[in-house]
Order: structure tokens, then C-alpha cells, then sequence
């Protein structure tokens, strides 16, 4: 569950070995972290490589029961739903954004003042802003339709493939089918076949996210992207210290989220 290895050392890295819980099993890895103080946002990358990890797992168990993943990039009919991204992708994401050339930029922070803006004229923001939804399924399920029904892209897709595809959220990489593409082009109608994964790590940095205390759910809608990062309220060093011990919090609340799951 904790980093049971330090077997290299660099100048500024370690390797930890260690054992991800997932399911009723574990996922052996390794990861090189930073040596010094870090967070846990810094340390996305780590988490990142782990969730390909379980998906890829995921898909491969999927395609030898003769159901493959069916999502393929050019296929962006899932990124018209409500995207939820936890606070420290959040930070990551806003802190790349400011990195690009001004063009680029401000093409994206258009993109996303016409996206509030037709969810604001579909009359779905005022619900996305009461987050008390999140604790009904009814109201849950409803803003969910609404949301897609709106058709509203997320600022990131063109082309129909995701244009941040290696910094894309969790929740975006854990959004699998084995059925149709086209059957996603309206899930709220079609019979969708999604894949459920045995962890989602994204739980476990929404968690992390509800002990700030910014907002219950402990994650953002993508779509807000662009006014959370000007409103100053990343996590900055709310979860923080050596690389390892970073990770050994990360994989503590990872037994945390599944205990809680049985539940
Ligand atoms: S971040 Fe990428 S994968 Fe996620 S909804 Fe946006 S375009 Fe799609």
C-alpha cells in the first residue's frame, strides 16, 4: 500500500516500488519521484501513468472477453457531457494554460467564455452553480441530460479528439465503452455499455479536494476552468512534502476511497 522501495537514488529523483490496491488485488509499480518537497499536483504525472495503468489492464481484460473498448481518438460524443476535473488537475491545467503563446491562449479563454455562454442561454449553469446536485442522483441525472443535450464542446476538443490528450483529467480517461460510438452520440437515450472500472483514481483526488473545503464535491466542472484559476483558490501545498511521502498520502487515501466504496 506504501512505498515499500527506495532501490535508486539521484541527484533529484527517487524510484519508489510499491503496490497499488485495486479491486480485490494490487498493481505492482514504480515511479520516480522527486526527492525534495513537492505536491501533490507536481506529482500528477505519477498519477497519471497509474490510471493508464488500470485502464489499460481494464482493456485488455474487456477485449478478451470479446468486448474491446470501442472509444477511439476522432471521437469526441463523450466530450460534450459534464467533465469533472479534481482541483489539483485543475492547478495543473490552469498553471500549462498560462504557458502557452498569448495566441493560443486567448483562442482557448474564448473558447471557454462561448461555452459558459451557451450553457448559460440552454439555462443549465444556474444549476451547475447549486452544488447540491451532486448529492441527489434524480437532480444528478437530470443536469447530466440537460448538460448534454445542451451540445456544448469542451474547450479542448477539435477535430473530435481531446487537443490535451497527455494532461487530459481522470475522469476523462475513465470514461470507457465497449458499445457503438454511435450509441454515445445520446447516452441519455441509448443503451450505453460503459466499462466500470475496479478504481478510480480520480475519486481518490476528489477526497483530497473535499478536505479544502472550497466546495463539497472536491472537484470543478472543466468547463469553469478558466474562472477557477483566476479566482486563486488552487491547493497549492494543502497536500505536500517529499516526493515520497506524497505518494504514501496519495496511496493511504487510496484504501481510504475503496474502503469507503464497500461501504
Ligand atoms: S479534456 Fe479532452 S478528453 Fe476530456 S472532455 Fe475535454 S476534449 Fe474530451
Amino acid at each position: 500500500m506504501v512505498p515499500d522501495a527506495l532501490n535508486e537514488s539521484r541527484s533529484s529523483t527517487v524510484k519508489a516500488t510499491f503496490a497499488l490496491p485495486v479491486g480485490g488485488g494490487f498493481l505492482n509499480a514504480s515511479a520516480l519521484l522527486p526527492a525534495g518537497q513537492t505536491t501533490l499536483t507536481q506529482l500528477l504525472p505519477v498519477i497519471q501513468n497509474l490510471e493508464n495503468a488500470i485502464v489499460g489492464k481494464v482493456g485488455e481484460e474487456a477485449a478478451a472477453v470479446g468486448t474491446p473498448i470501442s472509444c477511439r481518438a476522432g471521437c469526441g460524443a463523450c466530450c460534450r457531457q459534464l467533465v469533472p476535473v479534481s482541483l489539483f488537475e485543475a492547478e495543473a491545467l490552469t498553471a500549462w494554460m498560462r504557458t502557452l503563446p498569448e495566441e493560443r491562449r486567448t483562442e482557448l479563454e474564448q473558447r471557454f467564455h462561448r461555452a459558459l455562454a451557451a450553457l448559460r442561454d440552454a439555462g443549465v449553469i444556474e444549476n451547475i452553480l447549486d452544488s447540491g446536485w451532486t448529492a441527489e442522483e434524480a437532480r444528478a441525472t437530470e443536469l447530466a441530460i440537460d448538460y448534454f443535450h445542451a451540445g456544448v464542446a469542451c474547450p479542448f476538443l477539435e477535430d473530435e479528439s481531446c487537443s490535451i490528450h497527455p494532461l487530459r483529467p481522470l475522469s476523462c480517461r475513465e470514461y470507457l465503452v465497449t458499445s457503438s460510438p454511435e450509441l454515445c452520440r445520446d447516452p441519455s437515450a441509448n443503451a450505453v455499455a460503459g466499462v466500470q472500472l475496479p478504481l478510480k483514481l480520480s475519486r481518490v483526488l476528489y477526497s483530497f479536494g473535499q478536505k479544502l473545503e472550497q466546495d463539497p464535491r472536491g472537484w470543478i466542472p472543466l468547463v469553469f476552468l478558466l474562472a477557477w484559476g483566476k479566482s486563486g483558490a488552487a491547493p497549492g501545498d494543502h497536500v505536500s512534502g517529499t516526493g515520497e511521502e506524497v505518494l504514501r498520502k496519495f496511496l493511504e487515501q487510496v484504501v481510504a476511497v475503496s474502503e469507503a466504496s464497500k461501504d
